[in-house]
């Protein structure tokens, strides 16, 4: 696997690569990789010949109170990971790189970044829709490779490739968790023991959702209170947001019947911020 920071290596490799008519996969991440970011990697090696990925803790999409700063850098461990995956070209460039100073033009998802996330996080997707189509810019690949545990991310990148027309194929794949089913997180690292248990009270909430609609209740707000209830049990835990809304949308529904239903919340574990999320298919 060769590394490479600048721009002009990323062109050059992968214009050989595309020389010799390989297919291009691009994983972008900010590294502190886990088995979440693996299942990326292991999907885009089978089925590209040719696997770019990033590492790159993007400033322009953390909020000036949020934790840029902490945001857990293993680059040597990540490396060594990839390396074994089969990645070919690790693209790990600084920010003065990525952003030169007079930089200017961002890309605004307008409409999709109100929703979930978007409202405690203004201008996280202008940094992360911004970050993404340079770097599509950058590798020009074939397939990228995105987690559905980002659920909002994904919907918004979909909507962004098409708007802006960018000849990239997106891949969502399932969120791999934990064994007691913990979303695997970069900002798992995080959480004290203690606070690992109360985290768990996401997987919970979202799998009573999932037996509430199990059981025929069709209602919105009713499944809001009891995942509520889940998460009051956890002394660390505070709610952000817990919302049901359409899964390609993201406008709430409050009866589910006939909707492709996306269950997503965020939690705050102690000063941790984490999400999660199940899509249903309610009939
Ligand atoms: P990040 O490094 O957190 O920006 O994530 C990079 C990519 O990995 C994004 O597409 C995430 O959705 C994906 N990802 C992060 N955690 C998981 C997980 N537990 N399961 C599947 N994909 C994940």
């Amino acid at each position: 696997m060769l590394v490479v920071q600048t721009i002009a290596e990323v062109r050059k490799f992968v214009g050989e690569a595309r020389e010799s008519r390989k297919s291009v996969g691009f994983v972008p991440t900010m590294g502190a990789l886990h088995e979440g970011h693996a299942s990326l990697i292991r999907r885009a090696v089978e089925r590209c010949d040719y696997v770019v990925l990033s590492v790159f803790v993007n400033p322009t999409q953390f909020g000036p109170s949020e934790d840029l700063a902490k945001y857990p850098r293993t680059f040597d461990a990540d490396r060594q990971l990839a390396d074994r995956l089969g990645v070919d070209l690790c693209f790990a460039p600084s920010a003065s790189e990525m952003y030169a100073a007079n930089c200017s033009t961002y890309v605004v998802p307008e409409g999709l970044q109100d929703a979930l996330c978007g409202r405690s996080r203004p201008g996280h997707f202008r940094g992360v829709c911004t970050v993404v189509a340079k770097l599509f810019n950058i590798v020009r690949p074939d397939v990228a490779f995105f987690g559905q545990k980002d659920a909002q991310q994904a919907v918004i990148v979909q909507r962004m490739i098409e708007d802006l027309n960018f000849a990239v194929e997106l891949e969502v794949l399932p969120t791999v968790r934990e064994p007691d089913g913990l979303a695997m997180s970069s900002r798992n690292a995080y959480l004290s023991p203690a606070q690992r248990q109360d985290a768990l009270c996401l997987f919970h909430a979202l799998q009573a959702a999932f037996a509430a609609i199990t059981r025929a209740q069709r209602d919105a707000a009713a499944i809001r209170a009891q995942m509520q209830q889940a998460i009051a049990a956890m002394p660390s835990a505070r709610v952000e947001y817990i919302e049901l809304v359409d899964a390609a949308t993201l406008k709430p529904v409050t009866g589910l019947a006939g909707h492709h239903v996306l269950i997503a919340l965020a939690v705050h574990v102690g000063a941790t911020r984490l999400i999660d999320n199940i899509v249903v298919d309610v009939t």
